[in-house]
């Protein structure tokens, strides 16, 4: 084999899943179709404070996803990102992942942490072949967007979110709407007001206007009933949300059920050696929230630690007594 445990999805759940298999002492890798760690926090919410994380009395989103990174480091997980899992085989007592590109992974079990799904960013038109060249869906980094003139588009949470974390560092935030109502909260819509955030509403970003060094340099945008204008523009974050969709993994034979997996109090699935943890995994009373994902990552990996060996105590002993 070439894991004892491939873990699918490095949302927070899968993140914690790597410590934990690390601490049973199985060799692990981490597979995530998105280029970063986290998940829906790094995905969606980076920049929020989350407020029900025990040990936590508030941490940003950000810091949580980089607090489970660090804590899973000392064990060397092999993070395969920018990566999906498609396709998921039983062989000798293992299982074989396949990986889009065609990469088989060999593995003693399989922990699917695959949360929503793969997230498909809505896309914005005019921003076609934009993409990596001034248009991102979601800011990896402030600091990359320090002093520039940056463009949000979108009407939600997310693109208010973006507003607020950016107009500390950038030379300047736009909010471009579609419509003339936000569907983000009204405190959050507030506070971007209040920072002076101009918001161009029942406008639509028609083009990208090229530098003569390729680089961006303005949009343009339509107005309905009004002026038409250029703005200029350095970054464009297009914050028009995301679907998410289980593709592949909901034809591996699993028990799937309104978009999750159904296992048993061990976390494992239908499947022999296929666990499922975080919120894709579903029973009875089930509450989706990272804390819950958290416990079940270590419930899944110390069952499977018994079911690659089965002479392995289920109780881990307590990290507190290890050296
Ligand atoms: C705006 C917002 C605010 C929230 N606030 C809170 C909060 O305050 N407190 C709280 O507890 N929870 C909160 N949540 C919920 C919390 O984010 C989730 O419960 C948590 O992210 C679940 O973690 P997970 O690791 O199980 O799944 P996810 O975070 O969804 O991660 C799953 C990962 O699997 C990857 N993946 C899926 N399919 C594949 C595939 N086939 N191949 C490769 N990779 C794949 C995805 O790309 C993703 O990165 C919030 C959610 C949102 C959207």
């Amino acid at each position: 084999m070439d894991y004892d445990l491939v873990v699918i999805g490095a949302g927070p759940t899968g993140l914690f899943a790597a410590y934990y298999a690390g601490f049973r002492g199985l060799s692990m890798a981490v597979v995530d179709s998105l280029p970063e760690p986290g998940g829906q926090v790094t995905a969606m919410y980076p920049e929020k404070m989350i407020y029900d994380v025990g040990g936590f009395p508030a941490v940003r989103g950000r810091d949580l996803v980089q607090g489970l990174v660090d804590q899973a480091a000392p064990w060397k997980p092999d993070y395969l990102l920018g990566r999906k899992a498609e396709k998921l085989e039983s062989v000798d007592g293992g299982l074989e992942l396949t990986l889009d590109g065609g990469d088989v992974l060999r593995a003693g079990a399989v922990l699917i942490t695959a949360g929503i799904g793969e997230f498909t960013p809505r896309p914005l038109p005019a921003g076609d072949g934009w993409l990596g060249r001034g248009m991102v869906h979601f800011v990896p980094t402030l600091a990359a967007h320090a002093g520039q003139h940056v463009v949000v588009v979108g009407g939600g949470d997310s693109a208010f979110d973006w507003c607020l974390a950016l107009h500390p560092v950038a030379a300047s935030v736009t909010l471009v709407h579609r419509r003339a109502k936000f569907r983000a909260a009204e405190s959050i819509v507030r506070q971007v007001r209040e920072l002076g955030v101009r918001l161009v509403t029942d406008a639509e970003v028609a083009r990208f206007v090229e530098a003569p060094d390729g680089s961006l340099a303005a949009v343009d945008v339509t107005v309905k009933g009004g002026a038409d204008e250029q703005l200029r523009a350095d970054a464009v974050v297009a914050a028009l949300g995301f679907t998410a969709d289980l593709g592949p993994i909901e034809s591996w034979g699993l028990e799937i059920d309104h978009r999750a997996i159904a296992v048993d109090s061990t976390m494992a699935t239908a499947r022999p050696r296929v666990y499922a943890a975080g919120d894709v995994a579903a029973y009875p009373g089930k509450v989706k929230l990272i804390a819950t994902g958290f416990g079940e990552a270590a419930t899944a990996v110390n069952n499977i630690a018994v079911a690659l060996n089965p002479e392995a105590h289920l109780f881990p002993g307590h990290s507190s007594n290890v050296e």
